[in-house]
């Protein structure tokens, strides 16, 4: 059964000049396992000893997150919250309500194509691969009625999660790195580095700037195994990419992604990529896995009502490649007009993870996308 799962080689690091009079820090790089993935932290610091220092707390972090949001550890408190499915609101901790709350709004937003209550279905279709063989529509049914957002409540008053039938599962694939990279950012913020870069696999959160540049230049994965990967440049953003470069299996000569369509209860077939920008990685993330499951003509419709996001999508049929991208993408390409910052109130404000501009009424998306895009190039210019 041919499975493959390289390590993401969806983001290769540019950008980020040595030390120079002008600029007396020095970059460091670091890289350590996390989350089943390869963690990495570019910073700028006066010492290596600081660096280090300050790089092996943001991967802590990012390892006591890995401890709330696991599904593969039986002892996560996820894990913990899921056996409780059926019992009533269980009291859960900041990370995992935070997390959980914008994997609600998400799923609110994209009108259930994101989801995290996947989990039953994610099982049916890893033991799918496992096994070789598809699963029954019997089995697929009984997953599907095991899933569903509305089947999640949150309390915020209350702290508490409710899963409302015994035998959900709860799957944070899709969103956890993203909040992980943002936490492991913010921890370096906190130690005072204004510029950093985190990249967990697929999802880069870039603060600030490399000394004397303008923002990070990251190459985005593309579909296509050799040519010029696209280019961006990030400023206090992020950037996720989510496709079946990575993780996708064949089962009966069908090549199947790792991305569940909730709607059906099928993994979505055919090869894709998406990459979605976003103020922050929890957001750029979560889009990213939802715009694969939207497709073209929606996602970019659901991107195009986020604030502060651009996308990218690459659908192969047969040899030939489309490629679509929102209007805003251009303002982040390298070599562009960018690049632009999309959030200057920090990699952490009070409030929700992420909010989603309300749709009508109101302008045209593209209008004030435009206008938004604008004002923030300027900001920054
Ligand atoms: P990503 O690589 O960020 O697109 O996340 C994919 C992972 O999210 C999968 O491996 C599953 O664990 C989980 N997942 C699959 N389909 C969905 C979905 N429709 N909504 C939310 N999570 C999903
Ligand atoms: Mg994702």
């Amino acid at each position: 059964m041919p499975q493959r799962r390289a390590v993401l080689a969806a983001a290769l690091l540019v950008g980020a000049a040595a030390a120079s009079p002008a600029h007396p820090l020095t970059r460091y790089e670091f890289s350590s396992r996390q989350m089943g993935t390869e963690a990495r932290i570019v910073l700028f610091a006066a010492s290596e000893d600081a660096a280090r220092d300050a790089a092996s707390r943001a991967f802590a972090r990012v390892a006591a997150l890995d401890a709330v949001m696991s599904d593969y550890r039986e002892d996560s408190e996820l894990m913990r919250l899921c056996r409780r499915a059926g019992s009533g609101p269980v009291p859960i901790s900041d990370d995992l309500f935070r997390v959980l709350d914008a994997s609600e709004r998400l799923a609110r937003d994209s009108r259930g194509a994101f989801d995290v209550t996947v989990g039953p279905l994610t099982h049916l279709w890893r033991r799918a691969r496992r096994r070789g063989e598809r699963p029954d529509e019997a089995e697929i049914r009984a997953a599907l009625a095991l899933t569903g957002a509305t089947k999640l409540i949150l309390n915020a008053h209350d702290h508490t999660a409710d899963l409302r039938a015994a035998g959900m599962q709860v799957d944070l694939g899709a969103i956890g790195k993203g909040y992980a990279a943002d936490e492991a950012a913010a921890v370096l913020k906190g130690l005072s580095y204004r510029s950093a870069l985190v990249a967990l696999g697929g999802d880069i959160v870039a603060a600030g700037a490399p000394p004397g540049s303008r923002g990070w230049t990251i190459d985005v994965a593309d579909l296509r195994s050799h040519g010029a990967a696209p280019r961006v440049v990030l400023r206090d953003a992020a950037v996720s990419t989510s496709g079946d470069a990575e993780q996708w299996m064949e089962i009966a000569g069908v090549r199947y992604s790792h991305i569940i369509d909730p709607r059906t209860g099928a993994p979505l077939t055919g090869r894709r990529s998406v990459t979605v920008i976003a103020p922050r990685g929890t957001l750029s993330d979560g889009l990213a896995t939802a715009v694969s499951v939207l497709g073209i003509m929606d996602g970019i419709a659901l991107v195009t009502r986020a604030r502060g996001t651009a996308a990218r999508i690459s659908v192969a049929n047969g040899d030939e490649i489309r490629t679509v991208t929102s209007p805003t993408w251009r303002y982040f390409v390298a070599g562009g007009s960018g690049p632009i910052s999309v959030s200057s109130g920090g990699l952490r404000p009070a409030g929700p993870p992420y909010t989603l501009a309300s749709g009508a009424p109101g302008p045209a998306p593209l209008a004030w996308l435009t206008r938004d895009a604008r004002s923030l190039l300027f900001r920054h210019r």
